[in-house]
């Protein structure tokens, strides 16, 4: 038996434990009594778009071609309306043939990562950083070195970077707007890192190629902009996912968009295919690359997290909690009083609010509350909240 595989299966993770947990005692208390922050799963609707689109498939297309296997890089149609998509929204070049339609960000990053590293290589990302990446790094052979980022803010520490970055450093990993900090990397940041990729890919003589990790690249507030890496790095690899912009994590799609302009970009791009290949993918869910093909620049309600995260940042400083003001996705990173996260987590379950400890995302001393959750539930929350701030004399 593969030892490293039991190990994986046989450590549950922090937020499912945390998931069943909120479970067994919903059906203690009731469920209105308990307050599951602990899971990233979209609680808005999805757009009426996606029904529509669906029962349109379903009426007008051959079933067989409808639920058949597409080409292994996704269907060609559907990989040129991504293509059309990412060229006229974001102004930059892009081909059908450099994209690969996956199932979901995970495995958009574990099939690149798989293309991108041979044994001993290193990935190098930046904390707090999705608990996954360590394990999807280590599947591709290689080993996830987490930088601190700069305190307070969660921005990128690019001097710390240009420290990290050696002769085995195959490709930096980045994750914006992030989980679990909601930081959102602004242009002089990625202008920054592009200088420092260059610059170390010259003398070390090895392309250092820049991947990003964008399942929550439309759910920004205030107007925020979420820069778009290839305009500023050739050698870039965009991760994308569905889970979060249509909420529909449980139907696996996404795509990996190898920019053109790439060193050998054609190589990477077969090489994606063979990973994927290697992987056991075989293609992207049939029915549900039609559906996105024709849901482009379509997104959930996004107003509906920004309202609950300004009622739960507000309510959580208003008692006495700090925490950075997120600028995208649905998270919330709160700094535990008393400095033991896990210690935290466990006082706030004796007021049924259930959060993870940031240990896991790589931050010692931090909680994770996910606010995709309806508003009712974080209104009826805020007197729990305020008796655990009470409880650490905030
Ligand atoms: N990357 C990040 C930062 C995430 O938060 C998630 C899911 O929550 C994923 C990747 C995986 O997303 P998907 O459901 O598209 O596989």
């Amino acid at each position: 038996m593969n030892e490293r595989m039991y190990g994986l299966g046989s450590k549950r993770s922090v937020i499912r434990e945390t998931f069943e947990y909120g479970k067994r005692r919903a059906a203690e208390v009731g469920a209105e009594n308990v307050y599951d922050f602990s899971l990233g799963n979209p609680s808005v609707q999805p757009p009426a778009v996606v029904a529509e689109t669906l029962q349109e498939l379903l009426q007008s297309e051959d079933a067989t071609a409808l639920h058949g296997y597409t080409s292994a890089q996704g269907d060609a149609s559907v990989r040129r309306a991504i293509a059309d998509y990412i060229s006229s929204s974001q102004g930059v070049p892009a081909d059908p043939d450099r994209i690969y339609m996956t199932c979901g960000a995970a495995a958009s990053l574990t099939i690149t990562l798989s293309a991108l590293c041979s044994a001993g290589d290193e990935v190098i990302t930046f904390k707090p950083y999705f608990t996954e990446y360590k394990v999807f790094a280590e599947t591709a052979g290689a080993r996830l070195v987490a930088l601190p980022s700069v305190p307070d803010t969660f921005q990128i520490d690019l001097s710390a970077l240009e420290r990290a970055i050696g002769p085995r450093t195959a490709a930096v990993l980045i994750n914006s707007p992030n989980n679990p900090s909601g930081a959102v990397y602004g242009e002089e940041t990625i202008r920054g890192l592009a200088a420092i990729l260059t610059a170390r890919s010259e003398e070390l003589g090895r392309t250092i190629y820049l991947v990003t990790d964008e399942p929550y690249r439309e759910l920004v507030y205030g107007g925020v902009q979420v820069p778009y890496v290839t305009k500023y790095y050739p050698h870039s690899v965009v991760c994308y996912s569905y889970s979060k912009s249509l909420s529909l994590p449980g139907e696996r799609i996404g795509y990996i968009f190898v920019n053109p302009a790439a060193a050998e970009a054609e190589k990477l791009y077969l090489a994606v295919c063979g990973a994927g290949r290697a992987l056991g993918y075989v293609c992207a869910p049939s029915l549900f690359q039609k559906l996105v093909a024709r849901c482009q620049g379509v997104t959930a309600d996004v107003s509906a997290y920004e309202k609950n995260r300004d009622l739960l940042a507000g309510a959580l400083r208003a008692y006495g909690f700090s925490c950075v003001q997120p600028d995208g996705a649905f998270y919330l990173f709160v700094k535990a009083p008393g400095g033991d996260a896990t210690a935290f987590c466990e006082q706030a379950k004796a007021f049924d609010l259930l959060l993870v400890p940031g240990d896991d995302f790589g931050c010692e001393g931090y909680v994770r509350i996910a606010y995709c959750v309806s508003h009712a539930m974080i209104e009826r929350s805020l007197p729990a909240f305020k008796k655990l701030a009470a409880s650490y004399g905030l």
